[in-house]
């Protein structure tokens, strides 16, 4: 091969490669290191409901007042930031017996930060889940799924789990729009052991807001429970499957 064959080639390797980081980077169910969770094999019609981002001034409380309108667990991803921000907001949450997750401290991409920059988000959300009084294990999910090869080695030495999700309705821009149609999504997708993740906390959710007691009044009609994350895995852990 001449020269001039080769830069061409190798152009395209090296395009080729950064793709396939970049797709590695986002994606729901696969990372380098440590142990990630996407959804959980089960044969009881066990799901989990998640929320990132927040706490809110604004709509936390709506939210919560849906949820125990229908008697439901969930699990809040939830930035250290807003945590502090929001401390009130924060302990409702916990004291209604819902889990809080580690969505970072400032929700920023952890690709291409230092190792220190990613510990210091980590740490200081950590610290702000505990100050609401959340005691159980503190799982993390990545600000927009965002993670290549330092973030999952960092977790993998901290022992902790990355729970991302398999049913995001407001990922499609044909859905989120609607409140009808994120229901009609998560209908058509959900089954035991699925995580869905849905944004609830800012003004600009307004439609998943809307559809959140539709969602949950569907599904528990056929017959499925929502449970926490952690009550997911452990589920899943009691039957061995
Ligand atoms: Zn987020």
């Amino acid at each position: 091969m001449n020269v001039k064959m080769k830069y061409p080639a190798f152009t395209a390797i090296v395009l080729l490669l950064a793709l396939w980081l970049w797709k590695i980077s986002t994606s729901r169910s696969f990372q380098f290191a440590g142990e990630l969770i996407a959804d959980v094999p089960l044969s009881d019609s066990l799901i989990a409901l998640t929320f990132d981002d927040g706490p809110s001034p604004n709509h936390t409380d709506e939210v919560l007042a849906i949820l125990h309108r229908y008697n439901v667990q969930a699990t809040f991803f939830v930035t250290g930031r807003e945590v502090e921000a929001y401390p009130e907001e924060s302990r409702r949450i916990v004291a209604a017996g819902h889990q809080l997750g580690n969505h970072s401290y400032s929700h920023q991409r952890m690709v291409l930060k230092r190792s220190s920059f990613i510990v210091n988000e980590l740490d200081r959300t950590d610290h702000a889940i505990r100050n609401a009084g959340y005691q159980g294990e503190i799982y993390f999910r990545p600000p927009y799924c965002k993670k290549l090869f330092l973030l999952p080695w960092i977790l993998k030495q901290r022992n902790q789990v990355s729970i991302t999700w398999d049913i995001e309705p407001e990922s499609f821009a044909d859905v989120r729009g609607s409140a009808l149609k994120i229901v009609d999504h998560i209908k058509k997708k959900v089954h035991p052991g699925s995580i869905i993740l849905l944004h609830v906390m800012y003004d600009s959710n307004a439609e998943s807001r809307r559809s959140l007691p539709v969602v949950i009044e569907n599904l528990q009609k056929k017959g499925y429970q929502f449970v926490t994350v952690n009550q997911l895995i452990k589920s899943s852990q009691e039957n061995g499957v």
